[in-house]
C-alpha cells in the first residue's frame, strides 16, 4: 500500500493546489490613491493611471512566515499570500520555477568589485521574465471570464500573453513592430494567438489595441493597462529577497522599458518590510536604458517626474525600446526614493558587454541584460556605484532569443588535418 506522506513531504504542485487565504483588499489608483473595488474587470484607474493591488498587509503577517515559505515547492506561487488570484482553479501555470541568481566571479576580480550577481529570468517559460507578469495577467483574467485579450509587444511579452492566454482558452491578438524578432514573432503564432507585425513602434501598437477596445470590446493587456502585470513581476523582488537569506543587496540594475519589474521590486520590498520579513534597507535601483532610447533617464537627469515621447528611438535591445511609458512617474519615483539613478548605455557597449560575458564566465545574456552589465562597469567608472557593493544584475530573457552572429569556420574532413592548428 503506497503511504499517504503529503502532510510530510511537498508535492510539486502543491503551490497550484492548495486552498490559501486571499488578502486582496482593494485596487488603488497609483497617482491619486483612489481606491477602485477587487474582484472586477480593471484596465486604468478613473484619472487614466495605473492602478496597483492592495492587500490586508497584516492578515499576510498574521498568516504567513518565512518558515511556511521555505517549506513550499521553489516556483512563484510559493508567495500566493502576496498574489491576486484567490481561487486555485483559476492559477494558469507551465512551472515558474525560481531563477537562479548565478555569481561573476572573474568579472568581479577583474573589476576589483565585491560580487556581481546575475539573477537569470532566462529559464522561465517562454524565456523571458515577462512569464511572470503575464501569468498573473492570464490568471486573474480568467478569473474574472475575459475571453479575447490583445497586446502591442516588442516580443516577449506577447509570446508569454499566447503561451498562458491559450493554456486557458482565451482569445489573444497580438501587434509588434515590423522588425520585432523573428523567433518572437513565430512564437506567439505557433503559440496559439493572431500576431500582425505594424509598420510603427510599441506605442503606434498600443494605439491600434486601444481602438480594438473600444470598437471590438478587446480587453487591453498592454503593460501597465492592466494591473496584475505588476504583481507577477513583484515576485522577481520577494524570491530575490528570500534567496539571499531575506536581504537585499546593495544595488540592482534593471532594464527598464515600461518598468513594471522596477515598479514590481519596489511594491515588493515594501510588502515584505510591512509584513516583516525584511527591514528598512533598500537596495538603489539603477534604471538601465539604451542611449537611443532614453526617456526615463533624460527625465531623471531634468528632475522631472514625466518622461515625454522618446522620437525616433532605436536600439538593438528591442525589450526596452518603449518610447514613452504610462507608469514614468512611478519608475522615476522608486529610482529617487532609493537613492538610485536612471543611465543610458550606447549599443556598442551592450555588444561588448554581452561578448564578454558570453567569452569569460559563459554565460549568454540576452541584449537588455547586457545592458545592465554595461551599465554597472560604466557606473563603476564615473563612481555612482562602490566597487564594495553587492549589486545584482538582472538578465530577463534567454540569449537564444536573439539574433546572434554568425561563425564562418569550417573544416574539410576528406583533407589532413593539421591538429596543432586547430
Ligand atoms: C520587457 C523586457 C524588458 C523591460 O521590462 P519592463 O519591466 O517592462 O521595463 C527588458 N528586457 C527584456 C528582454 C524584456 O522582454
Amino acid at each position: 500500500m503506497p503511504t499517504d506522506n503529503r502532510q510530510t513531504s511537498m508535492q510539486y504542485d502543491d503551490n497550484l493546489t492548495a486552498k490559501l487565504p486571499s488578502f486582496v483588499t482593494h485596487l488603488e489608483c497609483a497617482f491619486t490613491g483612489e481606491r477602485h473595488e477587487a474582484d472586477q474587470v480593471h484596465n486604468l484607474s478613473r484619472a487614466g493611471k495605473p492602478l496597483l493591488v492592495r492587500y490586508d498587509l497584516a492578515g499576510v503577517r498574521k498568516a504567513l512566515s518565512k518558515d511556511k515559505v521555505a517549506a513550499r515547492p521553489p516556483d512563484l506561487w510559493r508567495y500566493r499570500e502576496l498574489l491576486p488570484v484567490r481561487r486555485p482553479e483559476d492559477i494558469v501555470s507551465l512551472g515558474e520555477f525560481v531563477t537562479p541568481i548565478v555569481r561573476m566571479p572573474r568579472l568581479a576580480a577583474k573589476l576589483g568589485g565585491d560580487e556581481i550577481l546575475v539573477k537569470d529570468e532566462g529559464r522561465l517559460p517562454t524565456g523571458s521574465f515577462k512569464a511572470r507578469g503575464l501569468v498573473m495577467a492570464v490568471s486573474m483574467a480568467k478569473a474574472l471570464g475575459i475571453k479575447h485579450m490583445a497586446m502591442p509587444t516588442n516580443g516577449n511579452a506577447g509570446a508569454a500573453l499566447a503561451a498562458y492566454a491559450t493554456r486557458a482558452g482565451i482569445k489573444t491578438t497580438i501587434f509588434c513592430p515590423e522588425d520585432t524578432p523573428e523567433v518572437n514573432v513565430s512564437e506567439i503564432a505557433l503559440q496559439g494567438a493572431t500576431v500582425y507585425r505594424v509598420n510603427g513602434l510599441i506605442d503606434d501598437c498600443g494605439k491600434i489595441v486601444g481602438e480594438g477596445k473600444a470598437k471590438v470590446g478587446w480587453f487591453d493587456t498592454s503593460t501597465l493597462k492592466e494591473p496584475y502585470r505588476i504583481e507577477g513581476k513583484k515576485t522577481m523582488g520577494l524570491e530575490l529577497a528570500e534567496q539571499l537569506g531575506w536581504q537585499v543587496p546593495d544595488v540592482i540594475f534593471y532594464p527598464t522599458g515600461g518598468g513594471t519589474g522596477l515598479i514590481g521590486m519596489w511594491k515588493a520590498f515594501a510588502e515584505l518590510e510591512a509584513i516583516g520579513f525584511i527591514g528598512k534597507k533598500r537596495p538603489r535601483m539603477i534604471a538601465v536604458q539604451a542611449s537611443g532610447c532614453a526617456p526615463m533617464v533624460k527625465a531623471f537627469e531634468a528632475g522631472e517626474e514625466h518622461a515625454p515621447r522618446w522620437e525616433n528611438a532605436h536600439t538593438i535591445a528591442s525589450g526596452i525600446r518603449v518610447p514613452q511609458a504610462i507608469g514614468d512617474f512611478l519608475i522615476l519615483r522608486a529610482v529617487r526614493e532609493s537613492g538610485g539613478f536612471a543611465i543610458a548605455v550606447p549599443d556598442d557597449t551592450i555588444t561588448a558587454a554581452l561578448d564578454e560575458m558570453a567569452r569569460e564566465e559563459g554565460l549568454l545574456l540576452c541584449p537588455e541584460g547586457a545592458a545592465t552589465y554595461a551599465a554597472y562597469k560604466q557606473s563603476l567608472a564615473d563612481g555612482r556605484v562602490k566597487r564594495t557593493d553587492q549589486v545584482v544584475l538582472f538578465n530577463c530573457a534567454s540569449g537564444l532569443k536573439y539574433p546572434l552572429p554568425p561563425v564562418h569556420r569550417t573544416l574539410d574532413r576528406h583533407k589532413p588535418i593539421d591538429f596543432a592548428k586547430l
